[in-house]
């Protein structure tokens, strides 16, 4: 084998490139990716960048000399447009044909937009790479007030961002709830006081939203429900409205695919000489694309071991954070099939909560920690270990967690 071939040059993708030459790889490793950037940290666009306290060029993920090392053919901006499976090739829309031995497909997701013609608005933007960035900085200036839409993580973090930059922010979700995909109702609860005491005012079950673009200033309408009376004026809007997996050329080229790509446990798609990591693999025990920077990295690394036969199974529980205000928001575990959990909740100083949903063996399934990183190492532990807790203990706020031991 001599030929590797990465599609898309993002956090999947560079991890499995340093895993394949930390591994022995001497080999060719090409990555194609289709934006100008490559190799960055996409978590601080709505955070940190937003907030003006860091720059783009602060974002990579290996500095510079490390990527170096590497000794990777980039090709960017460019994008793969097809697999030809029996003659291991990908074209792409430089009409390029790149032979591989083994490809990895690590093309991620993108803003979803519900509306084409929302896109051809000035005034309607949505975040996923530095050129949306870019965009949105050229804008932010100018906004005394902003509309998002969607009350999931990306809308709920920019909404943070920009109210502790003085603009006056509203969310329109169509649940019931926010964040009803990934959390329980309770945390939920938590999320919506938590923006509610920082002024942001949350609209939710607004079942159907239209906008369009007025002539004044090109100002964005919102209207809730067709409803006349209904209507609203931003300067800004800002659509938090999901992710579309970047599945297209999998699908193209005849691999198993449902709302990503199907893969083992080993990152192995349908055909034994392609794999796939990061947004687009659908997690093999989960049925669902974990959309999160530690599975893109885990992935991509297991992927690269798996191309060189070291068959090492992805076995690592979906954890994730967001940091909104001053508040650091951890989640371990698939909230996915806690229905018979019990609750328990150890409530923090200043609102710093941890939620647990231990099973009917007392098994912790699944956990939302408030700005409590030491909680969240210790529970890693505990649901891999599979130990039983006793929510008694977990309760108690003068109990030290460090004492909790196997059974
Ligand atoms: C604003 C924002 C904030 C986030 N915050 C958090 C957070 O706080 N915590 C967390 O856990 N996760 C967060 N995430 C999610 C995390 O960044 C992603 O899960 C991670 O980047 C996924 O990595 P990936 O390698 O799968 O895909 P990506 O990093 O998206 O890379 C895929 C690359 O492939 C390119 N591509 C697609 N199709 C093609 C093609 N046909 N040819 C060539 N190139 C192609 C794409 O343009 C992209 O550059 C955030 C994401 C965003 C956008």
């Amino acid at each position: 084998m001599n030929q590797i071939v990465v599609v898309g040059a993002g956090q999947a993708a560079i991890w499995a490139a340093k895993t394949l030459r930390s591994e022995g790889y001497e080999g060719n490793i090409t990555i194609v990716g289709d934006e100008n950037d490559a190799f960055y940290e996409r978590p601080p666009l709505s955070k940190q960048v937003l907030l003006g306290e860091v720059d783009h060029e602060s974002l990579k993920i290996f500095k510079d000399e490390i990527v170096a090392e590497l000794n990777i053919e980039l090709l960017k901006p460019v994008k793969v447009t097809n697999i030809d499976r029996q003659n291991k090739t990908v074209y792409t829309n430089t009409d390029q044909t790149i032979a591989y031995d083994k490809l990895l497909i690590a093309t991620g997701s993108k803003a979803k937009i519900p509306v084409k013609e929302w896109s051809s608005y000035d005034n309607v933007v949505s975040l996923r790479n530095i050129e949306d960035s870019l965009r949105i900085e050229e804008k932010i200036n100018k906004v005394d007030k902003i509309g998002i839409i969607g009350g999931g993580w990306i809308g709920l973090e920019v909404a943070a961002s920009l109210s502790k930059r003085n603009i006056e922010v509203t969310v329109y979700e169509m649940n019931d709830r926010l964040c009803a995909r990934s959390v329980t109702q309770e945390v939920s609860d938590y999320l919506l006081k938590l923006h509610e005491q920082h002024g942001v005012h949350i609209r939710l079950s607004c079942k159907h939203l239209d906008l369009n673009q007025s002539d004044v200033n090109q100002s964005i309408n919102v209207q809730v429900d067709n409803d006349v009376n209904n209507i609203v004026t931003y300067d800004l809007v800002f659509l938090g409205t999901g992710a579309h997996i970047n599945k297209e050329i999998a699908e193209l080229s005849g691999l198993e695919t449902s709302d990503g790509i199907i893969v083992d446990e080993y990152c192995q798609t349908s055909d034994p000489d392609i794999y796939a990591a990061g947004d687009v693999a659908i997690h093999p025990n989960l049925g669902f694309c974990i959309q999160s920077w530690s599975n893109a990295q885990h992935q991509g690394v297991v992927a690269a071991q798996s191309m060189l036969d070291q068959k090492v199974a992805y076995e690592e529980t979906p954890w994730l954070w967001s940091d909104q205000y001053d508040k650091n928001i951890q989640i371990l575990g698939s909230p996915a099939d806690i229905d018979n959990c019990q609750l328990v909740i150890r409530a923090g100083e200043s609102n710093d909560d941890c939620f647990f949903y231990l099973d009917r063996e007392k098994k912790l399934r699944y956990l939302v920690a408030v700005n409590n990183n030491k909680i969240v190492k210790m529970a890693k532990r505990w649901i891999k270990a599979e130990w039983p807790i006793d929510p008694e203990v977990l309760k108690d706020q003068s109990f030290n967690l460090m004492k909790i031991k196997p059974k």
